[in-house]
């Protein structure tokens, strides 16, 4: 069975999953710009061990926290950048950040081969922390302009989310304005239930 077979049609994050792991290799360095319970953090992880990093941010404490968790218990080398410290993130491995992701160029990273970010709310988490659009414009723009050529951006929305609904507008209205002679981009959504979430994904075309 493939793995777009295996899982339920309309859930967005297998999907987005499966649009990065095409072009993830061992080695490649990947971003995450929301660790949240760090399900897309082990999974850029998983693609790009053993000689690959993954750099993440999450504003809570505490999603990064069980992130390491989550990573080590998997066997991963994980370092926690408590501040703009001395970097070091082509150390393979995976490094969680705590700051927000508006930030993220702020941070001599390199330019990465695949960028995720999964908006709204940590699930059974603190609900008052969820992305915002204009911190999320100013993220997926560094993505944009740091992404490798053929690397590909991951946006999930959600309209559900409180708020959630301007966030969809202004990633929408960012990525549907994205040039297609540098650009490839591609929505999907369940056409039939307008609260699900939503999967952008935007390839950097070769020069
Ligand atoms: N909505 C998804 C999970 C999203 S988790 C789901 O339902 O599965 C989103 C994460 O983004 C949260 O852990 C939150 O703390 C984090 N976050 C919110 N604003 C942020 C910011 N400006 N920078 C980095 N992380 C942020």
């Amino acid at each position: 069975m493939s793995f777009a077979q295996a899982v339920s049609l309309t859930r967005i994050v297998p999907w987005s999953q499966s649009l990065l792991a095409e072009i993830l290799e061992t080695g490649d360095l990947a971003v995450d710009l929301t660790v949240g319970a760090g399900r897309d953090t082990l999974f850029l992880w998983q693609q790009v061990a053993p000689s690959g990093s993954v750099v993440a941010f999450d504003v809570q404490k505490a999603a990064l926290v069980r992130t390491r968790l989550l990573l080590q218990s998997e066997g991963a080398p994980v370092f926690l950048h408590a501040d703009k410290g001395p970097g070091g993130f082509a150390e393979p491995g995976v490094h969680l950040i705590h700051d927000s992701h508006a930030h993220w160029l702020q941070y001599d990273i390199g330019s990465p081969r695949a960028v995720i970010a999964n908006l709204g709310y940590l699930p059974g988490g603190d609900r008052s922390v969820m992305t915002q659009p204009d911190s999320t414009l100013e993220a997926l723009g560094g993505a944009l302009t740091l992404l490798q050529e053929q690397g590909r951006l991951a946006v999930v929305g959600y309209p559900g989310h409180d708020g959630g609904h301007e966030e969809i507008e202004a990633v929408g209205s960012l990525l549907s304005g994205l040039g297609p002679e540098k650009w490839q981009g591609l929505h999907l959504r369940a056409v039939n239930c307008p609260q699900a979430p939503l999967l952008w994904v935007a390839e950097k075309k070769a020069a």
